[in-house]
């Protein structure tokens, strides 16, 4: 490539670029050749005589460094190359620099001042930030729902964005007509508990909850105002402390203080205004919900309560009704049987004295009729004085008397077989005493043992087998008297065996000439448990079955 004189260079280059630019011609050396006067005003030069200098001399030492390598790699590689770069601090001031070849010797510098540019960047670079700041915290707002929570995420956004040191947030506490720290970052606690409660008009955040209006302060270090003699200590410079009001209404304060910086911008303190206005929202929403939530449980308890009564209230009156209708029909069954009782009694009477009269006896035919009449009729009056029984029980268990006296168990037992023993002889069964039985007097009502003995007993021969026996034995078990009556009739199949207790309850409805009420059993078991006792029964279908009455003695 053809080298050309300098001064003609200079005069091109000039030609090629506008005023605000400014160049440095150099050599392959870093040897500076010349230096247009644009390039010493942008460079901030006050030397114009360039004769002997290199680069290095007229750019510092950091910025000399950074374009170094882009200069070798000019000179080497014969290319075009630019940079933006800071050359100064204080005041600020940005470079774009362009380095490309001239001729084969001579290399050109460019400069153009791109401060402009660079201001407008950091501008738009902030709008976008408070853009993201005010999108993020409006998703905040709606997506947490602890109000800590909340508040210490937004000031950490804002933190970063404005520099900011410390957050404060009061609430407003109606009854107690005073300002409540709530929140606060930034703050170790010994130093929170020194403001934790402020009354109205005092300190920053009194003056604004009194005035409902915000307050800024700026180089608070050389600031005399006594309102901060609480935020001073803390070392902030710029302090801005808004009210929180819902319409109209104070509910409380937030404050931010930055101990990097000493002021705000308008366009900063509008962000912070803007966002208070939103946690101001929120804040009361949460509240309103709270209430809400609240009002809804204890509407939920009350209603449970409720519930619970009328379902009581149900089963009082069921359980009324219930009563009422049984007691109806037990006064009833205790009337008719009464009433039947009578007539019966005079059936069976003359009956008897038809039959014994020997004065005008009755032929065969009618004895055997007369004699039908009576076993009816004595079934009959069986079945109505148990009933009675059962009834009695069942509705005056205070007026049966337990008379409890000493028994020898072998006695009363020979009494209860005596008692059955017709029956027995007429059935064809047998019946025994087991003979290792223990020889043992009890304290026991002999009345209600008879009369459980002898249902036992009637039942054992009543659904007994043809010609089968029927044996008693008890056993002596710590305090317990465990009487058997053990027979070898028909069997109680397993499923019935915990119903048979139960009154009107019969297994054996289809069995001929098997009578009987279903009440035996049942008036049995009453008896024992008024003895303190237990009933039970084993027993297998078609071998025979074995009743015990267990009693303490
Ligand atoms: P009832 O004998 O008048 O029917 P119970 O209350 O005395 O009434 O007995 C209830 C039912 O239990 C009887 O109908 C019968 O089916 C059954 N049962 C009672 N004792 C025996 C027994 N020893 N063997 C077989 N079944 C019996």
């Amino acid at each position: 490539m053809e080298t050309i004189g300098v001064n003609s260079l200079i005069q091109s280059e000039r030609e090629l670029l506008d005023a605000s630019k400014g160049f440095i011609l150099f050599d392959s050396d870093l040897k500076v050749s010349a230096i247009d006067g644009v390039a010493i005003d942008l460079l901030g030069l006050t030397n114009q005589s360039v004769s002997g200098m290199l680069l290095s001399d007229l750019l510092k030492k950091d910025a000399f460094n950074i374009l170094l390598k882009y200069t070798y790699s000019v000179i080497q590689e014969g290319n075009f190359v630019q940079h933006e770069l800071k050359l100064s601090e204080n005041p600020v001031r940005w470079f774009k620099v362009i380095i490309y070849p001239i001729d084969a010797i001579h290399f050109s510098m460019l400069f153009l001042d791109i401060n402009r540019q660079k201001e407008t960047e950091a501008a738009l670079f902030r709008h976008k930030e408070k853009f993201n700041v005010l999108n993020e915290s409006a998703a905040m707002l709606t997506s947490i729902k602890d109000p800590k929570q909340l508040l210490d995420s937004l000031f950490c956004r804002l933190s970063n964005l404005l520099d900011l040191d410390i957050y404060i947030n009061y609430s407003w506490d109606k009854e107690q007509n005073r300002l409540v720290l709530t929140n606060h970052q930034g703050i170790c606690k010994e130093e929170a508990e020194k403001f934790r409660f402020l009354v109205k008009g005092t300190a920053v955040c009194g003056t604004v909850a009194q005035n409902k209006e915000r307050m800024v302060f700026e180089h608070v270090d050389e600031c005399g105002n006594e309102l901060l003699d609480l935020i001073r200590p803390l070392g902030i410079k710029a302090y801005v402390c808004e009210p929180l009001l819902s319409f109209g209404e104070l509910v409380g304060t937030i404050s931010f203080g930055s101990k990097k910086r000493s002021t705000f911008t308008s366009e900063e303190l509008d962000l912070i205004h803007s966002i208070c206005h939103q946690v101001t929202i929120v804040l009361d929403r949460m509240t309103k919900v709270d209430e809400l939530t609240q009002n809804t449980e204890t509407l939920e308890v009350a209603n449970l309560h409720l519930k619970e009564n009328e379902r009581k209230l149900r089963l009082i009156i069921e359980k009324n009704e219930v009563e009422r209708e049984s007691k109806t029909k037990t006064n009833f069954l205790a009337m008719i049987s009464h009433e039947l009782r009578t007539p019966l009694n005079s059936i069976i009477g003359y009956s008897q004295v038809l039959e014994s009269d020997q004065k005008d006896p009755l032929t065969d035919k009618q004895k055997s009729r007369l004699s039908k009449i009576l076993s009816s009729s004595r079934h009959l009056l069986q079945l109505i004085n148990n009933i009675l029984e059962l009834i009695r029980i069942d509705t005056n268990p205070e007026t049966i008397k337990s008379n409890v006296k000493p028994i020898r168990i072998k006695d009363a037992v020979w009494d209860s077989l005596h008692s059955v023993s017709n029956n027995a002889k007429e059935k064809g069964i047998s019946l025994y005493i087991e003979k290792d039985v223990e020889d043992i007097t009890i304290e026991i009502d002999p009345i209600r043992f008879q009369q459980v003995m002898v249902n036992l007993l009637n039942n054992a021969i009543k659904y007994n087998k043809k010609h089968g026996t029927v044996t008693l034995y008890w056993r002596v078990d710590g305090r317990y008297l465990a009487i058997f009556v053990k027979d070898t009739g028909i069997g109680i199949p397993q499923s019935h065996q915990d119903n048979i207790f139960e009154p009107f309850y019969r297994v054996n409805h289809a069995i001929p000439g098997v009578e009987g009420t279903g009440i035996g059993l049942t008036l049995v078991k009453q008896n024992v448990l008024e003895m303190k006792g237990t009933v039970g029964v084993s027993s297998i279908e078609g071998t025979g079955s074995t009743f015990w009455v267990k009693v303490p003695i």
